[in-house]
């Protein structure tokens, strides 16, 4: 993610509107989910056409702010075998609250991407809820 990157708005995102010719109205600071950044600016555009009005976000975001960099990351632990659950869980825990929900789908949406995207078997955290440590205190999880 760079928050200084926006693509050009080369057609108006409303369906069979078609115009092409935008006015910058004004840059809007927006929270976003990111291991660095925790804020940046969305463009909102007036439409010449249709007078409709739409959001940019730079490059690497997506529409509920999450960046491709924490997505990228919760894809990381799932291939290092966590559940989503433990996923999203490693992820508060560093400081970057990610839903069990948030995490499948980024999960999916890399494996559209990426054919033959798996982990290994067997590698489980799950195996940690059986000892009953996992949960509070993530420090607390052997591995065997
Ligand atoms: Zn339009």
């Amino acid at each position: 993610m760079d928050p200084n990157i926006y693509p050009e708005p080369t057609v108006c995102p409303y369906a069979k509107c078609g115009g092409q010719r935008f006015h910058l109205r004004q840059e809007v600071r927006k929270p976003v989910r990111d291991t660095v950044y925790w804020e940046l600016t969305a463009r909102r555009y007036d439409c010449l056409r249709c007078s409709r009005t739409f959001r940019v976000y730079p490059v690497g975001i997506n529409n509920d702010q999450t960046s491709a960099r924490l997505r990228g990351l919760a894809v990381l632990f799932y291939i290092m075998g966590l559940s989503y659950g433990a996923v999203s869980l490693v992820m508060t825990a560093l400081g970057h609250p990610l839903g069990k929900t948030a995490a499948y789908e980024a999960v999916q949406a890399t494996g559209q991407k990426v054919a033959g995207l798996r982990r290994e078997r067997g590698a489980s955290v799950d195996r940690a809820h059986a000892g009953g440590s996992l949960g509070a205190d993530l420090t607390s999880v052997s591995y065997v």
